[in-house]
């Protein structure tokens, strides 16, 4: 049965890097039907923070990662570290020696230098140079390596998932299961996330965290599914999913890569984009909120979102596009914009309006639709009536649909907004 794992440190926040691991820990162990644990690696004291779990494990439920055991905290497990590096030390492949701060720390001897390892994306790994390595640190903390490999023994990991900047741990790690009598796991080692510039990824590309793109108006949906195309490929080139269920089911671990993937900022918008685009109108209007100063207009809601969802790239857009259809229009910009010979057509549509002002989205097209008939029986096209229209009521050329703006504005604003583009 598979069992793997996602094991961060509390160091900083959830990067992009550590969020595609655990994207494909949680794919892997979901397409397998096996189980997925998290590891809080936090043996580095000096660094670690519970604050830092405390964000991490938020980030991963954000979006929507879930586990099946866990977490697990390393500094927790004190004893079974003390009881393996005992083992070592008692058959010999262990000793103690002075560390760097003239204080006691326990070594593992390599039986040899160099050696090999069996890497699913990339074949046959060789590694050289492997000296003698701490185990036990001063403070009686394991170091990663010795932790990691006695955890994922005492576990029953199948596979170990993680970044590429891991391949030289995994040599020395190698040796530590042969030491401990245990068998090996298998290894895929996912292709490093590069810059545009093909230079390691990092802040100077636009990469941010988790919490900064959530705090930026992200959808997880967007940020997993693009995530999800650093290193891995659909086998019929698809690539937008709707969420992590279609993920899973389109998930194929035949089409994981070693090699590198780019991080595109502008890629990561314009899925985002297109997860807003898909969003059922109340879901996005309720995501909104958050970002808004002023809330929607109270029983518009779905009218403000569809009026404002196709320009959006953020949630974070929204303030900005409703504020340009709610807020006030600049009467210069209207009488500049307005053609010659509105005035009939703006006419038209208040007479239009006048018995009955349109309630829901339903009445806003039945009144377009009669404004457009009025066009044809004067001889006029469907633009030279909704173009005065749309100016009149947003000052401006192009934007939402008409009927959105109609019902969005309400009967009081949009007259007052006609009667002044007629003066
Ligand atoms: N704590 C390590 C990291 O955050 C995990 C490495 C591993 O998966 O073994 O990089």
């Amino acid at each position: 049965d598979v069992r793997v794992r996602f094991a961060p440190s509390p160091t900083g926040d959830l990067h992009l890097g550590g969020a595609r691991t655990a994207l494909f820990n949680y794919l892997f162990a979901r397409h397998h039907g096996g189980r997925l644990l998290l590891r809080i690696e936090d043996t580095d004291r000096e660094r670690s923070r519970r604050e830092y779990e405390e964000r991490i494990l938020k980030d991963l439920r954000w979006l929507g990662l879930d586990f099946d055991e866990g977490p697990h905290r390393q500094s927790d497990r004190r004893e079974l570290y003390a009881g393996a590096a005992r083992r070592l030390k008692e058959g010999g492949l262990a000793y103690e020696a002075e560390d760097e701060a003239g204080r006691r720390a326990l070594y593992f001897r390599p039986p040899q230098r160099s050696g090999r390892f069996r890497d699913e994306l990339r074949g046959e790994v060789r590694f050289g140079k492997i000296r003698d390595f701490v185990i036990l640190k001063s403070d009686g903390m394991p170091a990663y390596n010795f932790a990691a490999v006695v955890d994922d023994v005492h576990m029953e990991i199948t596979h170990v998932i993680r970044g590429e900047e891991h391949l030289p741990n995994t040599g020395r790690q190698v040796f530590l299961y042969r030491a401990l009598g245990a068998p090996e796991p298998r290894f895929l080692h996912l292709g490093l996330i590069l810059g545009p510039d093909g230079r390691k990824l990092s802040k100077r590309h636009g990469a941010r965290s988790v919490r900064e793109l959530r705090e930026e108006g992200y959808l997880p949906e967007a940020v997993l599914n693009y995530l999800a195309l650093l290193g891995w490929t659909h086998p019929a080139g698809r690539e937008e999913f709707a969420g992590l269920a279609e993920l899973v089911a389109e998930w194929d671990p035949s089409r994981l890569g070693a090699s590198p993937a780019r991080f595109d900022p502008e890629r990561l918008l314009h899925f985002n984009a297109r997860h807003l685009r898909r969003l059922p109108a109340r879901q996005l209007a309720r995501l909104m909120q958050p970002f808004l100063e002023t809330p929607l207009p109270p029983g518009r809601e779905e009218v403000a979102v569809e009026a404002v969802r196709e320009e959006m790239r953020l949630l974070s857009d929204a303030p900005r596009l409703l504020g340009r259809l709610l807020g006030p229009v600049d009467p210069g910009e209207v009488a500049g914009r307005l053609p010659e010979g509105s005035a009939g057509a703006l006419a038209a549509a208040c007479r239009l309006l006048e018995g009955r002002w349109p309630e829901g989205l339903e009445e806003a097209r039945e009144f377009l639709s009669a404004l457009r008939r009025w066009a044809k029986e004067h001889g006029m096209g469907a633009r030279e009536v909704l173009h005065p229209l749309r100016v009149a009521l947003t000052g401006e050329d192009r934007g939402p649909r008409l009927e959105y703006i109609i019902v969005l504005l309400g009967p009081e604003e949009a007259r007052r907004r006609m009667e002044r583009a007629r003066e």
